[in-house]
């Protein structure tokens, strides 16, 4: 019986634990913090957005920009349907949500956990829990065991699934990209990914006002970097929400070399001229309207504040009083609310780790390395991120199914 080792149990950890195990081996999983899934327990604001429903493999990669084609053969094996029927058969009852997005019923991560940590242990998936690997032990380019914090074990392949370097305190500190170089395989530069923007000079009067159907760009050098559709909120220190995690994904280089613009559209269903044409009605109508109360019909309450400052007209100023110069001041600030982005948030706040084990050094039918035979990588420590949507946690299920399966072979795999 093969005896495979997996370091990590997060969903690609524990994915490729499982499946190890139904393919007859004899599995140890090492997990570095006292419980299983920390990470995966904080998912989708402690809902867990497992995946996403979208049908067509050649659509779902679009999500992960490029290198989604590694994807592919992983995704023939073990899809988001795949996916959400072995959880369903263990008993974790889902429900879709816009957008395709896939959640337990529940809205209640640990629930996913749990369901997979019962069936390690049904599997008779020996884990060991606190137990952090420190290396890897190979000769010449074969792998032959681990040493961890209690001890050294010996095997016939090892499986690296220690995720990213985000949100370090689930554990997924990097460790594995250290495991990875000093194996010979080269780890691309890191970011951190799907993750907030620090603004300059924010207005506290900004703190907390959450935006919705709103258009946000990125620009750099008047270059249009990104633009994403959606909702948003300001915070103390910048902006956060779904489209600045979709903008950030595209900006991940450009924003360490300079400070890029973000532009908001706060009416991108109407155009220069239509809201111009609103404001007029307005005036005709009802001149003696304060301009204050004509933002109430345009704003949310908790940005007129701020409007007002940045426009500069007096909130008491009647609306029939209001210059041409000032009304092309408002449909401007309306249609292009400018920031500057001083940069990104750390990897602490970050949803993944942007970068990873480079992918042409692993064979993507299988996710053995091409430089160490029995060593395999699945999960967030590959050179692959993606969209928010579901699409982080089926990739990392992905590859750890495919890494269980062939890590339990029998045969040697001589193709690499
Ligand atoms: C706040 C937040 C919300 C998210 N929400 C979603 C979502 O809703 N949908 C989605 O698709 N994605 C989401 N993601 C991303 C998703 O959680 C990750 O992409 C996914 O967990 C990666 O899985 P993984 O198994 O590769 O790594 P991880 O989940 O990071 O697991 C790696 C495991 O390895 C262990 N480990 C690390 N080093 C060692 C070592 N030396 N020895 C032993 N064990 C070690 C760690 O303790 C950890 O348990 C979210 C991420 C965050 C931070």
């Amino acid at each position: 019986m093969k005896k495979v080792l997996i370091i990590g149990g997060g969903p690609a950890g524990m994915l490729a634990a499982c499946r190890a195990a139904e393919c007859g081996a004899e599995v140890t999983l090492l997990e570095k913090m006292n419980k299983l899934g920390l990470k995966l327990s904080l998912t989708g604001k402690g809902r867990c957005n497992i995946t996403n429903t979208e049908p067509q493999i050649m659509t779902f990669i679009e999500k992960y920009g490029e290198n989604g084609k590694f994807l592919i053969n992983t995704f023939n094996t073990f899809f988001n349907k795949e996916l959400m029927e072995f959880l369903q058969k263990r008993g974790l009852v889902l429900k879709e949500l816009s957008g395709g997005r896939i959640y337990p019923e529940s809205d209640n991560s640990w629930n996913v956990v749990d369901v997979l940590a019962d069936y390690l242990k049904k599997l008779g998936v020996h884990v060991k829990l606190g137990s952090p690997v420190i290396e890897l032990l190979h000769y010449k380019n074969v792998i032959g065991g681990v040493i961890h914090e209690n001890g050294t074990l010996l095997c016939d392949a090892v499986i690296v699934a220690t995720g990213g370097k985000s949100y370090s305190q689930t554990g997924s500190s990097g460790d594995g990209y250290q495991f990875a170089r000093v194996t010979g395989h080269r780890v691309t530069d890191l970011y951190p990914g799907l993750v907030p923007f620090n603004l300059l000079d924010m207005d506290p009067g900004l703190n907390g006002v959450k935006l919705k159907n709103v258009r946000g760009t990125v620009t750099g050098d008047d270059e249009v970097l990104s633009e994403a559709f959606g909702e948003f909120y300001f915070t103390e220190w910048g902006a956060d929400g779904s489209v600045i995690l979709r903008l950030s994904r595209d900006v991940k280089e450009e924003i360490q070399e300079d400070y890029l613009s973000l532009h908001v559209d706060l009416k991108p269903a109407l155009e220069e001229q239509k809201i111009h044409d609103r404001i007029l009605r307005e005036i005709n109508s009802n001149g003696k309207l304060s301009y204050k109360s004509m933002l109430k019909e345009l704003l949310p309450e908790k940005m007129i504040s701020y409007f007002i400052r940045k426009t500069q007209i007096p909130e008491g100023t009647k609306i029939a009083n209001i210059t041409k110069e000032q009304r092309e001041t408002v449909v401007r600030n309306l249609k292009d609310l400018t920031f500057t982005i001083t940069g990104t948030r750390s990897f602490e706040e970050a949803i993944v780790t942007s970068g990873g084990v480079e992918l042409s050094h692993i064979n993507p039918r299988t996710m053995e390395s091409k430089k160490i035979r029995n060593l395999y990588f699945a999960g967030e420590i590959l050179n692959i991120d993606g969209d928010t949507g579901g699409y982080n946690l089926q990739a990392a299920f992905s590859t750890g199914y495919v890494a269980g399966e062939n890590a339990a072979q029998e045969q040697d795999n001589e193709e690499n």
